[in-house]
């Protein structure tokens, strides 16, 4: 790990500009509501942009074109903050939620690996935080980070 003071909101445009095409070529809708007070924290901006990456990959496999993702931050308790990727798309059925993070699951057929998420999990855990999900099949999917001032250890 490489850890530093960084800006979230900064790390989640850095991301977007890697989905910018995809998202003009499908019209997909990609809202920002980036909280402009947020808290400046201690953690690995590399890791974050790969679990983002992650997050924001799934969302838009699981929208159709002209779909809506949102991105969120928020300050989280004193000093941490919380990120919130959320899809209108297909939603994650109830018998299969409790597999999402596990390693090498996938309902992608050939494209999947099934390892964003266990590898996401294991990131968000090393620096101290939080992922969770709530999802409503056809509706859409929330997908929830919270990242501490600065990681435990460190
Ligand atoms: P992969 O994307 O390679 O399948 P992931 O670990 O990223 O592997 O995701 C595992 C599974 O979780 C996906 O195959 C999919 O079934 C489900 N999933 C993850 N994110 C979403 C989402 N935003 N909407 C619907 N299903 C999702
Ligand atoms: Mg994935």
């Amino acid at each position: 790990l490489k850890i530093e003071p960084m800006e979230t909101n900064i790390v989640v445009k850095e991301v977007l500009g890697f989905l910018e095409r995809e998202a003009l070529y499908r019209k997909i809708d990609v809202r920002l509501k980036l909280f402009e007070e947020l808290n400046t924290i201690n953690s690995d901006k590399g890791q974050i942009q790969q679990v983002l990456l992650n997050l924001l990959t799934n969302a838009f496999a699981a929208v159709e074109d002209g779909g809506v993702i949102r991105i969120r931050t928020e300050n989280f308790r004193v000093s941490g903050v919380r990120i919130t990727v959320s899809d209108d798309g297909s939603g994650i059925p109830e018998d299969i939620i409790q597999h999402i993070f596990d390693p090498f699951f996938s309902t992608k057929k050939e494209k999947g690996t099934g390892l964003g998420l266990s590898i996401s999990y294991g990131i968000i855990d090393k620096l101290g935080g939080t992922i969770s999900v709530s999802s409503k099949v056809g509706q859409g999917s929330d997908f929830v980070i919270t990242l501490p001032k600065t990681p435990e250890h460190s």
